[in-house]
């Protein structure tokens, strides 16, 4: 599609098909890279059954879709019969003018990790490498397996302290990185990287390099989104995604947030030509409640900030999280403490190589997280050691995609 196109109201159509039609248009051409033998042989993890235990183990919201989102979803059930065309733009105008952007500027997805892989193979290649943060959220280095494209780990900023991006060594990191991936607030620690390293980034990246900025837990925290980049045209891609604070992860929707010119290149490589129904009326319902990010927002932090001061009154360390998910420092193997737990039928989230001591532990109702305190203080009471992970349950997850939270 030429760059001069007006790509919402390119001949008269719709911007939701233009984007999904610029998808087909394209898609014969990427298709081949979603199935790269690299992906089919990649060794997917094994999580424990959902139906089992305790699971503060995937950065899930154990409170679900809010009751506005239930009922929406159960009212829009009869008209399942039908596409409802008009749905999609609806969700993505309220979207939009709630945070001040151009409709054009964002494209809806069935959840954020579709988006995240496609900036990815869209901007990365074997001469344009991945910079991301360590520990931080992998996934977009799976796709960097996919194109091919050098993935460069920069340690966070001050590890014992803030844990934040160190931008400045990001960005030294590479001379033309294909996309820089800030994920803020950051998975696993929690933390939040400043606004001026932010504007730091913006300002400083290499012309034709991609911010992808992940705010997957930005209603956690009070830190100021980067939408305000893409309304000033800058090369940055903002991620949001319906399954954190508004507990629709299982339910699927999430937003990309760019120039038309970058979305129209992502979508190139995929998503759905036509999103559920139930997603996007229990999306709409949660936009249109104001009082939904406020309520969860402090239900999460007052059951944060209980769990992270017990913790920290019993000798452990932590990250210093404004999120869902904090990193905890067990002073032994991780991976042994994470054994015993799960023995428990308590499973907490995984390890990162660079910090094998920590566990990542999602912050789960109040009562969850009573009950991590006692099986995490009976476990730290014993010897972990030579722990073998018991006969667990096991699912396979089928997808690159959906295997990493
Ligand atoms: N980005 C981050 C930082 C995440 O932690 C996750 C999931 O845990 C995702 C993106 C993907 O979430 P979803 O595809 O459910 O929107």
């Amino acid at each position: 599609m030429p760059s001069s196109v007006d790509p919402t109201t390119a001949n008269g159509i719709s911007r939701r098909t233009f984007f999904r039609f610029a998808a087909g248009a394209s898609a014969l051409a990427s298709l081949p890279l979603l199935t790269e033998p690299d992906l089919a042989r990649a060794e997917f993890p094994k999580f424990a059954d959902p139906n089992i235990g305790i699971h503060i183990d995937a950065n899930e919201n154990p409170m679900g879709p809010s009751e506005a989102a239930r009922q929406a979803v159960a009212s829009i059930i009869p008209r399942g019969g039908r596409y409802l065309f008009n749905m999609e733009d609806e969700l993505t105008a309220i979207f939009a003018k709630q945070e001040g952007l151009d409709p054009a500027s964002v494209l809806a997805f069935a959840g954020s990790s579709e988006p995240l892989h496609f900036t990815v193979l869209a901007f990365t290649s074997k001469d344009r490498p991945l910079v991301i943060a360590d520990p931080g959220y992998e996934a977009p280095t799976w796709a960097a397996q996919v194109s091919g494209a050098p993935v460069l780990k920069v340690p966070l900023a001050d590890p014992k302290g803030a844990a934040t991006h160190d931008i400045k060594a990001m960005l030294a990191a590479a001379s033309n990185p294909g996309v820089l991936y800030i994920c803020n607030p950051n998975n696993p620690t929690g933390t939040c990287t400043p606004r001026a390293d932010i504007e730091h980034a913006v300002a400083n990246a290499p012309k034709d390099t991609i911010l992808l900025i992940d705010e997957a837990y930005i209603h956690l925290c009070d830190t100021p989104s980067a939408l305000d980049f893409v309304k000033e045209g800058r090369n940055v891609i903002v991620l949001r995604t319906f399954s954190k604070l508004y507990g629709m992860a299982g339910l699927r929707m999430g937003f990309a947030v760019g120039r038309p010119d970058l979305l129209a290149k992502i979508a190139s490589f995929g998503g759905n030509n036509f999103l559920p129904i139930t997603a996007m009326a229990a999306a709409k319902a949660s936009l249109l409640d104001p009082a939904l990010v406020p309520t969860r927002k402090k239900l999460i932090a007052d059951t944060r900030q209980q769990t992270l001061a017990w913790l920290g009154g019993q000798g452990y360390t932590t990250t210093p999280s404004v999120s869902n998910c904090f990193m905890l420092d067990v002073k032994r193997p991780g991976k042994e403490v994470q054994t015993a737990l799960a023995s428990k039928e308590m499973f907490v989230g995984r390890i990162w190589p660079a910090w094998p001591n920590s566990l990542r532990i999602t912050v789960g109702l109040p009562s969850e997280m009573m009950a991590f305190r006692k099986a995490f203080t009976e476990v730290m009471n014993t010897s972990t050691a030579g722990l073998t992970p018991p006969p667990l349950p096991h699912r396979q997850a089928k997808r690159p995609f959906t295997r990493l939270s």
